[in-house]
């Protein structure tokens, strides 16, 4: 029976963790880890320091004898400085996550001490660590929650946000480990490509860098194809009223159409026709027509992209929201065009107008590094994913203690009513008897609709969005209070415990003897995985807990990606309430699900295609930028393209002043031509799937008109640096750039694009699936 047991519980470990590696290797290691404690917990704080500093001196992965003495001393160091004495499951994610895997750990077993022993680990071999983090709130929360364990141990660290002087944050990027979130460390690394002087710098560079990513899904797949953008002021980008007020006239299905998804819209024939009318008898479709451009994002603006949804009209300015989060973005904007469209829709001020001067994927933002490690509670379904993009393995961590939370079936219903009718229903049901409830819902509409519900049956609740990561880092933790409902969307208060009984888990028990917190999910994410994160605010360290999904068959993801559904004839008639019971329709909540999931990696993996390149040439360009900002080549090149011209000035002003006028010179061209290069780049791409002939695939179009573009940036700019080298004004205050009127930007600010409007190959992944629905509706 034993046996039996053995093989079994061996055959279910193979099929739940499919694509992970084996840490039994590591696991042999536990029991000397152990044998040590005794001998360390002996030493003085001093001791223990100097202890550490011997693992110090070689940049080779520590071997086991070394992976002992460290954990062992680690383990000491977390429980003097912490009060918390490191699992065993936690000293095997640490190394898992020292030989350079992802691991998975649930939520609540401790990934932040795990991956602080993991970063000091690394850092005790000579390598620079950055530790990344969902956001600011968090990087600052856990490096100064860490500070003790690292100085126990000898390690220097920092951290970084959006809100940290200059100062601090060069200091905290010296620091052997630095906190930072993706986007300020993307930012900083975007801002530290584009200064005219050297000392501006921010980021030191290291051969050895690691980055050590915390919530490794949703920053690696998740957020992978989200662009971080660096933007600066400029002339040009106008305001479109006139257009605003044409498009608002149009009407869906008659002068535009737009695809299941709401990703594009286009004008018909007839919607062109009369936009031609409207705008005074023009042709929309001549070569270089200004016009064609602004209609259609003025179109995208009217169409696609919905008010309180997708951006919110606050102190009379257009806010993004960022719907994964439900958050507003204060630093966020759309790329130029659109946010001018939008505050024309909207009749808003305009705000400063733009052009992207540089951009990086978080993919790219990632690859820089030589070594990756990470964790998260949700690993193992884009296992496939880390390894194509990243070439990074999974490994599998075991709860500290067997998790008993009960996850229920989804409850599918007939309509999107009577699916709302049952989930308040549920609720109000459940917290008759105190049990606490975290309702996750898909966006900030649909958590203002369910709060709204709740009132009108006299139920308090609080609604988490659109607030600041720290307040909401405080509510969630009253997540798990008695009496308390929760609701909140998918991201917000991610990394914060929820306690049973509240955050000093006064009524743990009372809580525990209600079944712990109750997970309601309103609807399925675009993932299962999503769906597992929300579930895994239940149930943490072996808690009592519970989750369910609600659905109906008006689902978005449902009528898009299993529109069969519709066709389907129910064996058995729904219940009084609409609820579903036929197997096969529910079955297909499943199946859209899966679909939407291969939608996702089919768009990220075309994304990466086209910024592969991009990336490529950026990191050509920058080596050379590098080169003139570090180096006299820019004063070189003036000696032998205008040799009079250089020697009569070095006479005049000096030598140093002459090569400093020559460096901002050619900077500011090869600056120049990469802006413009990156604009090219997106026409291009915005059009390519209309230029590529049937023989060519957009990819390869792509490239052909991308490259040789591109092999004229360094030339040209060498060329129009030389002429202004003879004609911009030298004197004592350098180059006279600006009054030549070659400007840079006088303000930059920076941002993400969650959704990519300009994505053209987002349509290009979609066409197969929407054939999918067209074919379905045919046979209809
Ligand atoms: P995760 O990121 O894995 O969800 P956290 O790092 O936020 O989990 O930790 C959850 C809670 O567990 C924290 O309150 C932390 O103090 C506590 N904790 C972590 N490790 C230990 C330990 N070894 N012993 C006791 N408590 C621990
Ligand atoms: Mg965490």
């Amino acid at each position: 029976m034993a046996m039996l047991a053995k093989v079994k519980g061996r055959l279910r470990r193979l099929l739940e963790r499919p694509a992970s590696v084996e840490l039994t290797k590591y696991e042999a290691l536990l029991p000397k880890i152990a044998d040590r404690e005794d001998k360390i917990a002996s030493l003085s704080d001093e001791e223990l320091t100097e202890k550490v500093g011997k693992l110090r001196g070689s940049e080779r992965e520590l071997a086991d004898d070394e992976l002992v003495e460290y954990c062992a001393l680690a383990r000491e160091a977390a429980k003097r400085a912490l009060n918390e004495r490191p699992y065993d499951v936690q000293l095997l994610g640490v190394m898992g996550m020292l030989a350079g895997h992802v691991v998975q750990m649930a939520t609540g077993e401790g990934k932040t001490l795990a991956g602080a022993l993991t970063a000091a680990g690394f850092a005790v071999r000579g390598k620079r660590v950055h530790v990344i983090s969902v956001n600011d709130y968090l990087a600052k929360r856990d490096a100064e929650w860490m500070r003790p364990v690292y100085e126990l141990l000898g390690v220097s660290v920092g951290y970084v946000g959006e809100k940290v002087s200059t100062e601090h944050r060069r200091g905290a990027y010296e620091s052997e480990v630095c906190y930072g979130s993706v986007s300020e460390i993307g930012f900083d690394l975007l801002r530290d490509r584009l200064v005219t002087s050297a000392d501006d710098q921010v980021q030191t560079p290291h051969p050895a860098a690691v980055a050590l990513v915390d919530e490794a899904d949703s920053v690696l797949v998740d957020e992978a194809k989200v662009p971080l953008v660096m933007a600066g002021t400029a002339e040009g980008v106008e305001r479109d009223a006139d257009m605003a007020e044409v498009v608002r006239r149009l009407r869906a299905g008659v002068h535009y159409e737009e695809d299941e998804d709401g990703r594009n819209a286009w004008l018909t024939p007839s919607g062109a026709k009369a936009v031609e009318k409207a705008l005074g008898g023009v042709d929309l479709y001549a070569e270089d027509s200004p016009y064609l451009a602004a209609v259609n994002v003025a179109l995208h603006a009217h169409a696609l992209l919905e008010r309180d949804v997708d951006y919110i009209v606050r102190d009379n300015k257009v806010q993004l929201i960022n719907t994964a989060r439900g958050r507003i973005a204060a630093l966020q904007r759309w790329p130029d065009g659109l946010q001018a469209a939008v505050e024309a829709k909207e009749a808003v001020a305009a705000t400063e107008s733009g052009e992207v001067l540089d951009s990086i994927t978080v993919q790219a933002l990632i690859a820089r590094y030589p070594k990756v490690a990470g964790m998260t509670g949700t690993a193992v379904a884009v296992a496939e994913q880390l390894r194509e993009f990243y070439k990074l393995e999974v490994a599998v961590i075991a709860p500290n203690k067997p998790c008993v939370r009960e996850d229920e079936l989804t409850r599918l219903f007939t309509t999107d009513d009577a699916k709302e009718d049952a989930l308040i229903n549920e609720i109000v049901k459940t917290h008759e008897t105190g049990r606490p409830i975290l309702v996750g819902t898909l966006d900030v509409a649909e958590s203002e609709r369910v709060a709204k519900r709740l009132g009108e049956n006299d139920l308090e609740c609080v609604v988490l969005n659109a607030k600041n990561d720290a307040e909401e880092a405080a509510i969630v933790a009253e997540a798990g209070a008695f009496n308390a409902i929760t609701v909140s969307t998918q991201m917000a208060g991610r990394g914060t415990d929820i306690r049973l009984g509240g955050h000093d888990e006064a009524d743990h028990d009372k809580v525990a003897e209600l079944g712990g917190l109750y997970v309601i999910g309103t609807g399925h994410y675009p993932s299962s995985r999503l769906d597992d994160q929300l579930r895994g605010r239940a149930g943490r360290q072996g808690d009592p807990g519970g989750s369910v999904f609600f659905s109906s068959m008006e689902d978005e993801q449902l009528t898009q990606y299993a529109p069969e559904v519709q066709l389907h004839v129910l064996k058995e008639p729904p219940g009084e309430d609409g609820l579903i019971k036929d197997k096969t329709a529910r079955a297909f909540v499943a199946h859209a699900q899966r679909v939407a999931e291969g939608v996702e990696l089919e768009i990220h993996r075309n994304t990466w295609r086209y910024t592969r390149l991009i990336e490529q040439q950026r990191d050509i360009i920058m080596e050379h930028r590098d080169k003139i900002l570090h180096s006299d080549v820019a004063d070189k090149l003036f000696e032998k393209h205008a040799p009079e011209r250089h020697a009569e000035l070095v006479e005049e002003l000096g030598a140093d002043l002459v090569a400093e006028a020559a460096r901002q010179i050619l900077l500011y061209h090869l600056d120049r031509r990469w802006v413009d290069h990156l604009g090219y780049t997106a026409d291009v791409r915005e059009t390519v799937h209309l230029r590529a002939l049937a023989k060519e695939t957009p990819i390869d179009e792509f490239h052909r008109a991308v490259v040789p573009e591109f092999n004229k940036i360094v030339p040209e700019a060498h060329d129009t640096a030389v002429d202004s080298f003879d004609t911009v004004k030298i004197g004592a205050n350098g180059a006279e750039l600006e009054e030549a009127g070659l400007k840079r930007p006088t303000s930059t600010w920076t941002y993400m694009v969650y959704d990519n409007p300009w994505d053209s190959d987002a349509e290009q992944a979609l066409k197969k699936v929407r054939a999918h629905v067209k074919k379905v509706k045919a046979e209809r």
